[in-house]
């Protein structure tokens, strides 16, 4: 190589830094001199060795959207499907939940999935696996605790952004309503929860967790006719996964303990 080469190669690699960090460019930026060396080497045509860096690009900007969107998601840390243990929840199919985090359809069509069971259940977790799966899709997800969401909106009804407020809420295509039940009966009193199920019906999907299928939800909502209303359109479209079951955390408590030797037999001493 000539100097006068040498020179132009550096003069091209110092005007491409700084338009690849003008164009926001930072893959190509870190890829394209390695890419380069083994064009020449191997003789690749230009096209090629283009979308090679365009891939290198694209591929990047995919895993830095799903690492946002993860951070956005607020999923409980650790709870993924992968260690959520199927055969506790029997009545719970592994390969229906799995059609689910692949989105069979159920996000186009703003279907919800209702999660019932007593407390340990398992129903966090299984939510936030589904969730945390559908992310990992490019779906996008907000994990929040029913009783925070509901304070949230009141805090915008109170200052007339309702509707922006729950419109905002529509950039998720699932949002997970964790512990519905735990609503308290002072929150009830605005209705923001139904103008936000009424809001999403048909369109946008909601997983709502709660320890009572519907019968003890008329302290959720202000009047039993809403209450109605709110369970109408939150069943019209919905799997429903009732997952009655022993407390996970029991059962798990329970295996760890050494096996007991029948108690001695006693002899009455009285006789
Ligand atoms: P719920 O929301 O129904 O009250 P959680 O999902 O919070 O129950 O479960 C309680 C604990 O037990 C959590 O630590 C959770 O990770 C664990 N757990 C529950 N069910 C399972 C399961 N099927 N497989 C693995 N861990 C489970
Ligand atoms: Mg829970």
């Amino acid at each position: 190589m000539t100097a006068t080469t040498t020179n132009a190669a550096a003069t091209d690699a110092g005007r491409l830094a700084l338009m690849l960090g003008e164009l926001r460019l930072p893959t190509i930026a870190r890829a394209w001199p390695d890419l380069a060396e083994v064009a020449n080497r191997e003789g690749w045509p230009a096209a090629r060795f283009l979308a090679a860096l365009l891939e290198h690009e694209l591929a990047d900007r995919a895993r830095r959207r799903i690492e946002r969107h993860l951070f956005e998601a607020r999923l409980p840390p650790g709870k993924t499907l992968d260690s959520f243990d199927f055969t506790a929840v029997p009545m719970v199919s592994r390969a229906h939940v799995l059609a689910l985090a692949a989105n069979d359809g159920w996000l186009d069509a703003g279907h919800h999935i209702l999660c019932f069971g007593p407390p340990g259940s398992g129903k966090s977790h299984l939510a936030a696996g589904l969730g945390h799966a559908l992310v990992e899709n490019g779906f996008r997800v907000l994990f929040t605790r029913t009783t925070d969401l509901v304070q949230r909106l009141q805090v915008a009804r109170q200052a007339l952004a309702l509707e922006a407020a729950i419109a905002k809420l529509d950039k998720y295509h699932l949002l997970v309503l964790d512990d519905l039940a735990y609503v308290q009966k002072s929150q009830a009193e605005t209705s923001v929860l139904f103008e936000l199920i009424a809001a999403r019906y048909e369109r946008r999907s909601m997983l709502i967790t709660a320890n009572q299928p519907f019968k003890e939800w008329g302290s959720i909502f202000p009047e039993p006719a809403m209450t109605l209303a709110a369970v109408d359109r939150l069943v019209h479209h919905s799997v429903i996964f009732e997952m009655n079951v022993d407390s996970y955390r029991r059962r798990a408590a329970n295996a760890r303990k050494p096996k007991q030797a029948p108690p001695p037999a006693t002899i009455n001493a009285t006789t």
